[in-house]
């Protein structure tokens, strides 16, 4: 009978990112397909009530918690400790986690201290009679395979966007305190400070219902032999405020940059989707002065509707690549967009 421990830790407001709500119901799910297994809860955090609170309705049995100073921010050795003392109280078989960075940094030195085995970057989960498989993308999402595992415990990493958010009852949850002994060295990495952009300057929104992308186009000479960067940024960025979508970007866009050329300011290689580039999961994506080749459009995998705007009708994006391709000048279109946003 496995013993299903879902593992989370808090975000900077002592709450569970919205990753976590969708791992719970991964694990809810898993819970349920797998007769006779047990789910239980293990919280990471500075304070982890309100985290417990948020899942008291989950269906966890039990919820354990390591909280304190120490335990505030990500850190390899205190992260690893605490997740061990979890998973050993929990009795855990199978360990189930959001794949945030911090988790991704500590939980494969969870499944090393458990001899166990781990799988990151799960993006599906099935349960066949008592077997557990799960599913990940490999060779740049090209790929998908379905595997299972003997090996107890197994940790499995969940990717964002492969499961909803679980929206089950808050309530006041019970938790039982997990004592984790650290040394020195164990202490010795030190948080001094987060460098983030503001809220505006952040382009990459993961749960944004819209993928914007922009391509080298916006940077090209147009029909009137001129190149107009400053309207596109403008452009761009007013649809960005006012839609909330989050930003994409060719290779060829921010190559450009890299190589000297002029390019729009607030696009970086983080933006680039594509295969040597992001797989963002959004509900719905524009492409924009894109040409739509297969290397890019390869990153558009997890988009379900897509669209796209250029002035070639034979671009990548008519081969089949999108639902719509609208054959015009995306300078004029989006205009046309803002101006109706700004109304609506
Ligand atoms: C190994 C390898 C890995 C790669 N990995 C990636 C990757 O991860 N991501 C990626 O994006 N690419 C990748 N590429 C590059 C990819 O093949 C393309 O070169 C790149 O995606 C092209 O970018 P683009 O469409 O923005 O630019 P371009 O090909 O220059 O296309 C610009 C488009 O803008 C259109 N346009 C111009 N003006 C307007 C206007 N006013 N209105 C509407 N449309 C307009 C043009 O018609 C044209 O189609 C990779 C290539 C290789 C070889």
């Amino acid at each position: 009978m496995e013993k299903i421990l879902y593992l989370a830790h808090t975000d900077s407001n002592g709450q569970l990112p919205r990753i976590a709500l969708e791992v719970l119901s991964a694990a809810q799910k898993l819970s349920k397909d797998l007769a006779g297994s047990t789910l239980m809860a293990g919280l990471i955090g500075g304070d982890v009530k309100s985290a417990a609170d948020q899942i008291a309705g989950s269906g966890a049995v039990k919820i354990f918690g390591v909280s304190g100073a120490d335990f505030n921010e990500s850190r390899y050795a205190t992260d690893a400790k605490a997740a061990e003392a979890l998973a050993k109280a929990a009795g855990a078989t199978i360990v189930i986690a959001p794949g945030t960075s911090r988790f991704a940094r500590a939980l494969p030195g969870l499944a090393f201290r458990l001899k166990g085995s781990i799988d990151t970057h799960v993006s599906g989960i099935a349960v066949n009679g008592a077997q557990l498989d799960i599913q990940r993308w490999y060779y740049r999402q090209r790929m998908v395979a379905t595997l299972t595992r003997a090996a107890r415990p197994w940790v499995l990493l969940v990717d964002s966007g492969a499961f909803p958010a679980c929206a089950g009852a808050k309530g006041s949850a019970n938790v039982e305190a997990v004592a984790v002994t650290l040394t020195d060295a164990d202490k010795r990495t030190k948080v001094t400070g987060v460098q983030a952009p503001s809220a505006d300057a952040q382009t990459i929104r993961p749960d944004a219902e819209l993928l914007f992308v922009a391509g080298a186009g916006w940077t090209k000479k147009q029909s009137d032999g001129q190149i107009h960067g400053k309207d596109a940024e403008k452009i761009i960025l007013d649809f960005l405020k006012t839609s909330k979508a989050s930003l994409g970007s060719s290779k060829s866009l921010v190559d450009l940059g890299a190589e000297g050329e002029a390019v729009l300011s607030f696009i970086s290689h983080l933006n680039q989707v594509g295969q040597t580039g992001a797989t963002p999961r959004h509900p719905k994506g524009l492409a924009t002065c894109c040409h739509g080749e297969e290397p890019h459009v390869v990153g558009w995998r997890f988009i379900s509707e897509r669209r796209a705007i250029n002035t070639d009708a034979n671009c990548g994006w008519a081969q089949g690549k999108a639902d719509v391709l609208y054959v015009a000048d995306a300078f004029a279109v989006m205009r046309k967009v803002n101006e109706l946003l700004a109304k609506a």
